[in-house]
């Protein structure tokens, strides 16, 4: 899609040859008389790049520019002013204007290398903006199944408890783990055994509600933070997933199976008073699932141990 370039300048001949001059070089034009028109079409045609005269009736160039700074908008203004008027030229650029040019405009090819100067800064400004949010996403999330993973867990889980604390709620901590996975890996390789693990994180993801956090804790363990929740509510969560679960088909390549979950639930504040606390009694529980035959649950009460 070709950048789109506000010309505003309040003589016909200038929008003109501008307009003329940037649509040979392949851009498209949008032209305006005044700073209040200017300002308009700058809020609904969203420019990648603005240039503007500076004398222009309603609102001067200098206003527009200050009127676009205000909305926040990364968008470079060129401005146009005349050879006797370079104070105002300096006073647009501290007010953030990336460019001036002198009128009249002799030599375009000077403008159109200043077009063109802004326009791969804002190429790049975007890119690299893209990148760095792709590498934070990177940080938090694990790579095979798009959940987020144990390092971001620590600030959710702190997030999570301040929220609790705060807004008087309870939310419960669920860890699942799938059964016999070793066995997965060993019979039909580690091709499915991945492909297994990413279905299961989509299943995971429909039967909890959008407002659930959830993150691959470990190989073939998953934490599950299930927010403003009560023992009872976190209950139905664990039996739609404990009876979807043994019903789901899990199919790839030709090999297919079907696999159980072990889980632990914990609530928070009744049963613990700190993140390792509501960790760890979750642990315990999906470790005694285990321990009593996989395919079920543990959220009864544990005895402390002394
Ligand atoms: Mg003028």
């Amino acid at each position: 899609m070709p950048d789109k370039i506000l010309v505003v300048d309040d003589e016909a001949d200038i929008r003109q040859l501008l307009s003329h001059l940037l649509n040979s070089e392949g851009y498209t034009v949008f032209a305006e008389e005044d700073g209040a028109k200017g300002f308009e079409t700058f809020r609904h045609r969203s420019p990648d790049l603005v240039i503007t005269d500076v004398k222009m009736p309603v609102r001067n160039g200098l206003e527009l520019l200050k009127d676009i700074k205000s909305t926040g908008s990364d968008v470079d203004v060129i401005v146009l002013t005349g050879h006797s008027d370079e104070g105002t030229a300096i006073e647009c650029l501290r007010n953030g204007a990336y460019d001036y040019l002198l009128k009249p405009l002799e030599e375009l090819d000077v403008l159109i290398a200043s077009v063109q100067r802004a326009l791969q800064k804002r190429d790049l400004e975007t890119k690299n903006l893209q990148l760095v949010k792709e590498m934070a996403e990177m940080a938090i999330k694990d790579p095979l199944t798009g959940l987020y993973n144990h390092r971001h867990l620590h600030n959710c889980l702190s997030d999570e408890i301040a929220r609790s604390m705060r807004y008087q709620h309870q939310f419960v901590i669920l860890m699942a783990d799938i059964d016999h996975f070793k066995q997965i890996n060993d019979t039909y390789g580690h091709l499915f055994g991945d492909f297994v693990l990413k279905r299961m994180a989509r299943f995971i993801e429909d039967n909890v509600r959008l407002t659930d956090t959830i993150f691959r804790y470990g190989g073939e363990e998953f934490l599950i933070i299930l927010t403003e929740t009560g023992k009872s509510m976190a209950l139905t969560v664990v039996e739609r997933l404990l009876e979807g679960i043994r019903t789901h088909e899990f199919s790839c390549d030709g090999h297919k199976t079907n696999v159980t979950l072990s889980m632990g639930a914990a609530l928070f504040p009744d049963e613990a008073k700190d993140a390792s606390g509501v960790i760890g009694l979750a642990d315990r529980r999906l470790y005694r699932a285990k321990q009593s035959g996989r395919d079920k649950f543990d959220f009864e009460e544990i005895k402390t141990e002394g």
